[in-house]
């Protein structure tokens, strides 16, 4: 057995290795690459990642793997092999010709959205968008499964999801916040949009970091269009920021939901360093760390107590006569508008939700390609009030349909929902308000490793939740928390 664990310890320590060198290519390419060298890297960057491809589905890996499932290991290392023989499977199922020609159309298929939503035409992706919705079916039917198509997607970016679950979390969700969100008052914060130099934000965001305790020596903030976190291991937390001069608000609120996901990877047991379970958590559970620093944490005020006499005395222009509550109250303004990624917390799950609707009606068979901008800006009239002008603000705005990621936005949701659950938890067990006021940062930061962050993706999110809040997953918690904050504003 001994001799068996060490080669898959082997097949492991390579597989990490060339992660580790296509996630370093990854965000060099996302952030200061020459965009001239685009081809040349891509290129590069898909041949190691082919090789990556080769190493982790090789027969003898795979038969290690069997072999192994059922000797004597530790629970970290028995769970590791469940879940990479589960992801075995799926990709096994899929005939080698057909995944590679997948994965030919996925390429053209983002860079003709690219092109399209450059144009706001729909009508320029569409046929593509087709193709891939049809494709993406049939790498789904090859999978061995009783469950709908549509519902093994949903599996894949949050295990053990199911169209049930979703459809009852979100139809509860739409009953309570849409009337909310049609009943909001208006109001404009014109102070906020001001000229704040974006050198300063990124002063003010050191600022952020060193207040939510992070180890700067442990983390690069690089720029790229849309901000993301990178985890390259326990030490090396890559994240990304865009500072916009006329929208200060948003570099703050990004740094702080991106180092709610980096804060995850960097407090996972150091014994599980360089482990496929140091980086698996699902998609659903990433999200809740990086929201519940967002939201719950980053936008009450006892959070601005000590941070907003900083950010007023960096931006002494702009900001001396407006006062603390003045802040806290744009910071938490909701209104409708078009682009998810620039939503409130409040209308943002609706955003998720139409496009969870889409997604299900795409492949079940209710909604086709051809008339899914029309149902895209129905959806949007009806639940938030909104008429859509043209398509980039519209069914374009975002990249993941043309790379074939159906099942991904009903995890943005879920993790906003985890992340209430956690907070009512966490509240039981510290004086939050307290924490905030004193700078005490690390103490809501052990209470996180305590309690979900130290296993990393050990578990599941169903068993994740039930350890740390000693409850069953329950939507109410996030229904509740919008209600109590937006309601009768
Ligand atoms: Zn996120």
């Amino acid at each position: 057995m001994k001799n068996l664990l060490n080669k898959y310890l082997d097949f492991e320590r390579k597989i990490e290795t060339y992660t580790l060198a296509l996630k370093t290519m990854l965000y060099d390419s996302s952030t200061i690459a020459p965009k001239n060298g685009n081809d040349y890297r891509n290129e590069k960057m898909a041949e190691l990642s082919g090789e990556i491809f080769s190493i982790k589905t090789d027969e003898t890996r795979y038969k290690i793997l069997n072999d192994l499932k059922d000797s004597d290991l530790s629970i970290a290392l028995k769970k590791q092999i469940f879940y990479q023989l589960e992801d075995l499977d799926k990709l096994r199922s899929i005939p080698k010709d057909r995944y590679i020609a997948y994965n030919l159309l996925i390429n053209k298929a983002e860079k003709i959205w690219e092109d399209a939503k450059e144009h706001s035409d729909y009508r320029m992706f569409e046929p593509t968008l087709a193709l891939v919705v049809e494709m993406t079916k049939e790498i789904y039917t090859y999978r061995d499964s009783e469950t709908s198509l549509y519902e093994r997607m949903l599996d894949d970016y949050e295990p053990e999801s199911t169209e049930m679950f979703y459809d009852k979390f979100f139809s509860e969700m739409k009953n309570t916040i849409i009337p909310i969100i049609l009943d909001l008052p208006t109001k404009v914060f014109s102070f906020a949009y001001k000229d704040f130099s974006t050198e300063k934000q990124k002063d003010f965001c050191s600022f952020i970091v060193n207040f939510l305790n992070f180890n700067s020596d442990s983390l690069y903030i690089g720029e790229s269009s849309h901000p993301f976190s990178s985890s390259f291991s326990i030490d090396d937390s890559r994240i990304t920021n865009r500072y916009n001069a006329f929208d200060f608000s948003s570099s703050i609120f990004s740094l702080i939901h991106e180092l709610g996901h980096a804060t995850y990877n960097s407090q996972v047991d150091r014994e599980y360093q360089g482990m496929y379970i140091a980086d698996n958590m699902s998609y659903g559970m990433h999200e809740s760390q990086s929201r519940l620093y967002e939201n719950q944490l980053g936008r009450q005020p006892a959070f601005w107590h000590n941070n907003y006499p900083k950010l007023q005395n960096l931006f002494s222009d702009q900001l001396k006569d407006i006062k603390v509550n003045d802040f806290i109250e744009f910071i938490n303004y909701a209104t409708p508008s078009p682009i998810r990624v620039e939503a409130d917390e409040l209308t943002y799950c609706i955003h998720i939700i139409i496009r969870y609707e889409l997604e299900k009606g795409l492949f079940n068979g209710t909604y086709t390609t051809k008339d899914l901008d029309k149902v895209w800006n129905e959806k949007y009239h009806d639940y938030l009030g909104l008429t859509i002008n043209n398509d980039s603000d519209g069914i374009l705005q975002d990249i993941h349909w043309s790379n074939g990621s159906f099942g991904y936005f009903p995890t943005y949701a879920l993790g906003s929902a985890y992340a209430a659950q956690f907070y009512s938890a966490m509240e039981k067990d510290l004086q939050i308000e307290k924490l905030l006021l004193n700078n005490r940062f690390d103490v809501i930061n052990n209470w996180l490793k305590e309690k979900i962050h130290h296993d990393g993706g050990i578990y599941r999110s169903k068993e994740i939740l039930l350890r740390a809040t000693e409850e069953e997953f329950n939507p109410q918690y996030y229904i509740n928390y919008l209600t109590k904050k937006f309601k009768g504003n």
